[in-house]
């Protein structure tokens, strides 16, 4: 069923940039839904460096990437803006001030103006290259862990070498039954993840198997029974298993809006950076996917592009009204 949202504002990406903009919209008076193809916001920030500091947001002579998202989302939340997250805007129809994005969830998105905040495209888990694996996604295998006990008492094959892959393999060594496969002997992970996951695989409650790669998933009716690992040689081993969990990383495609006609060259969306907007009327781009001349791909830059689009958005979408720019200090918030 297509469900059918109406709002000011569709802002593509929940990154810093899309959630300082929804704010930016709020403070003109503008309604926002915002997408997100992560089950999670803070772009970048969250899903690539949530615990590392962050030096050159004003105001913050550090903040921690997650910490960042966490203060935008709380900036935003007076403004009551609509998260759609875990779905990517595919399709786009209308024209200005009757924009209809549509995303994979079959959710159209009925709007006046567009906001694209989208980075470098929407982000996805890295997929390992197996044959039948989409018969399998989502009931024997994941890219992530959403509630870990799901996964008690099950057999579990984690890959992968980085954080993700050891920590969860040390999590769920209290209550299933895991083997931890990579294609190198060195994990890069903490330090101290990996003094415990030694530790683990010493005791008995987590087998390891290096260097290995998936070669194979065996099983049925969308579950599986068995993986098929290879070593470097060649040599096959079929472990008996229930769930794999891969952790390769995530991926990030402009997709489908490279076919928006919004002239995307190199994977960026060139903008006027006066206003924000792009070659099509009613839809603006901020943040790393937008450029012009001498454009830096800071945090910062992007907070003012989406205060420049708010601006250009409330004159499309009232262009009778007079407005009369006021501080935030003299306008306050709403109650
Ligand atoms: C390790 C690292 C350190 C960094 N350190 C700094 C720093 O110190 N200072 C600084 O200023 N910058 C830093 N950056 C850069 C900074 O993170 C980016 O400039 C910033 O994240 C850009 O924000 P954004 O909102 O434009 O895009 P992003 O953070 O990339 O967010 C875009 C979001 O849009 C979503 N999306 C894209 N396409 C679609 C679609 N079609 N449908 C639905 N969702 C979609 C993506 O899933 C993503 O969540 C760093 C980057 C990295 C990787």
């Amino acid at each position: 069923m297509n469900e059918i949202e109406q709002t000011d504002v569709a802002i593509i990406g929940a990154g810093p940039v899309g959630l300082f903009a929804t704010f930016a919209c709020g403070m003109v008076g503008l309604k926002c839904h915002v997408i997100d193809a992560l089950d999670h916001i803070g772009g970048q920030c969250t899903a690539l460096y949530p615990e590392k500091p962050i030096y050159d947001i004003p105001a913050y002579p550090k903040i921690l990437g997650g910490d960042l998202i966490t203060q935008l989302e709380a900036q935003a939340k007076p403004f009551a803006p609509v998260y759609h997250l875990s779905q990517q805007a595919v399709r786009l129809s209308g024209e200005v001030n009757q924009w209809r994005v549509t995303t994979s969830n079959h959710k159209t998105i009925a709007c006046k103006a567009i906001i694209i905040a989208a980075g470098a495209g929407a982000f996805g888990p890295h997929k390992p290259p197996l044959e039948n694996l989409e018969d399998f996604e989502g009931t024997s295998v994941f890219y992530a862990v959403r509630q870990r006990d799901q996964f008690r008492g099950k057999k579990i094959i984690i890959a992968g070498g980085g954080d993700s892959a050891v920590d969860w393999a040390i999590s769920l060594s209290d209550i299933a039954s895991v083997t931890l496969v990579h294609r190198r002997d060195q994990f890069r992970a903490h330090t101290s993840s990996l003094l415990k996951l030694h530790a683990l695989i010493d005791a008995g409650k987590i087998t390891l198997k290096t260097p290995y790669q998936l070669k194979a998933l065996e099983g049925e009716n969308g579950h599986i029974n068995h993986v098929v690992l290879s070593d470097l040689d060649g040599h096959d081993e079929r472990v008996a298993a229930d769930i794999l969990l891969a952790f390769f990383g995530l991926s990030h495609d402009l997709g489908p809006l490279k076919e928006w006609g919004l002239g995307v060259t190199a994977k960026y969306i060139p903008i006027d950076p006066a206003t924000a907007a792009t070659s099509q009327a009613g839809i603006f781009a901020v943040g790393d996917i937008a450029t012009y001349p001498h454009k830096l791909k800071l945090i910062a830059t992007g907070f003012a592009e989406a205060a420049q689009a708010a601006h250009a958005i409330r004159a499309q979408i009232y262009p009778d009204q007079d407005f009369h720019f006021e501080y935030s200090t003299t306008k306050g918030l709403p109650a």
